[in-house]
């Protein structure tokens, strides 16, 4: 069940593959967050959606409701954020590589503050942003040299990575009495993101001790008071069973005191705080069904369970061996002691949504639940082999209402000459 709905019920009435995510643990996430941010985090500090966990129209209505601000990686987020009406001044866009045409967009839209990456792009927004007769508040996206123990691929905060201005050689201070310096920005303070799935409080304190440090730098060296401090988003959600138990808001907690404290001690004043968290606030509340369409054994070798979907709406363990736990939601009381892969659709070996999960033995047209879908799934969903999108449906107590309709034949050729 999701909500008190029957899971095997919703697939029959929706189609399959259907993702269903239940509102209420959207906001009570978001609760942990707003909650403990005005309770241990220094006045002003707020809390933002990370966009790029789920991108969807409604959603924005829910998180602007609870008091969230959002981010943006791209025009599309942002286009998708404004046809919402979501307050832009809440808006914080990121991305490494913002073109001008993206950064005229973004000024055009009203966001409240651009994240800036990197030198050349700090002097093309000063440009844009003259041309608009507009000054734009900025962050500098700051690299702390940071290894969070996490994948390599969604570790984000060391030296080498491809985003953000360096601190430890000095290249940040130098963007920073650069951009000071210009008309048309105003800077209000500094973003760091370390990377994602984060089951640790240390890493967080970590950047915030090496941010924090930067933030009396900038003071010292070039008489530049902080605004904001942007700690990014990262903490980690329990996909399975063996994965650690993580209380987010005795993190907060923890962090929060910590920042209060350390300001203390450096003699700074303390910056308002952003965090951006987006796996915590969407991933648990959203499940993914699939009907069975086939299933192989292979004996003495491989049991296959082929369902209609796979990395066309959920790619992450082709990308990074994502552990998910499934569940046989036909036979959910039955003993779980059918060992297999549970394959996609997709013309593609490494199509495959979880190796080796125990479950009640499908046949053909069960409905197979893979949990803790909400975050990164439809946001990374394609058209490989033209599959089609799945719909995405939002429970709230007794109300279902569709979030995402399920793409159609029609959509698939609307853009083909
Ligand atoms: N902020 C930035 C800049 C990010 O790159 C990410 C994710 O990679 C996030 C926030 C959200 O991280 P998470 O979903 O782990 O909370």
């Amino acid at each position: 069940t999701v909500g008190a709905h029957d899971t095997v019920t919703l697939a029959g009435e929706y189609g399959t593959p259907l993702m269903v995510l239940d509102e209420v643990r959207v906001r009570e996430n978001c609760r942990t967050y707003t909650a403990n941010i005005s309770k241990y985090f220094p006045s002003g500090s707020m809390a933002v959606f990370a966009s790029k966990a789920l991108s969807f129209k409604s959603i924005y209505n829910v998180i602007d409701s609870e008091g969230f601000g959002s981010d943006a990686v791209s025009c599309g987020e942002i286009y998708t954020i404004d046809a919402s009406a979501f307050p832009m001044e809440k808006v914080f866009f990121h991305g490494n590589c913002k073109t001008g045409e993206d950064l005229a967009y973004a000024i055009s839209k009203n966001v409240g503050y651009i994240v800036v990456d990197n030198r050349d792009e700090l002097f093309a927004l000063d440009a844009i942003a003259r041309e608009h007769s507009k000054v734009q508040k900025i962050l500098l996206r700051l690299t702390p040299g940071i290894d969070p123990h996490t994948h390599a691929k969604i570790s984000t905060g060391g030296i080498d990575s491809k985003f953000g201005t360096p601190i430890e050689n000095g290249q940040a201070l130098s963007l920073l009495s650069e951009a000071i310096s210009l008309s048309n920005i105003k800077v209000c303070g500094f973003h760091c993101h370390i990377g994602s799935q984060i089951f640790e409080c240390d890493p967080f304190i970590d950047a915030a001790d090496i941010m924090l440090g930067f933030v009396k730098t900038a003071k010292e060296k070039l008489s530049f008071d902080t605004e904001i401090v942007n700690l990014g988003g990262g903490f980690a959600v329990r996909y399975v069973e063996s994965d650690p138990e993580i209380d987010i808001a005795e993190n907060l907690k923890l962090l929060g005191t910590h920042i209060k404290d350390v300001c203390k001690n450096l003699g700074i004043a303390e910056p308002k705080i952003v965090l951006e968290p987006g796996r915590s606030i969407v991933a648990d509340t959203c499940i993914t069904l699939y009907k069975v369409g086939s299933v192989k054994e292979i004996p003495n070798v491989k049991n296959y369970v082929a369902v209609n979907g796979g990395m066309t709406d959920n790619p992450r363990f082709t990308l990074y061996g994502s552990k998910y736990t499934v569940v046989n939601a036909s036979r959910a009381s039955d003993e779980c002691d059918f060992v297999c892969t549970l394959a996609g659709g997709c013309c593609e070996s490494g199509d495959i949504l979880q190796e080796n999960v125990a479950i009640a033995k499908p046949v053909r047209d069960d409905i197979i639940s893979v949990l803790t879908t909400g975050a990164y799934n439809y946001s990374m969903a394609s058209n490989y082999n033209r599959f089609c999108r799945p719909a995405l449906v939002i429970i709230n107590g007794d109300d279902i209402r569709i979030g995402i309709k399920r793409e159609t034949f029609e959509a698939l050729l609307k853009n083909d000459v």
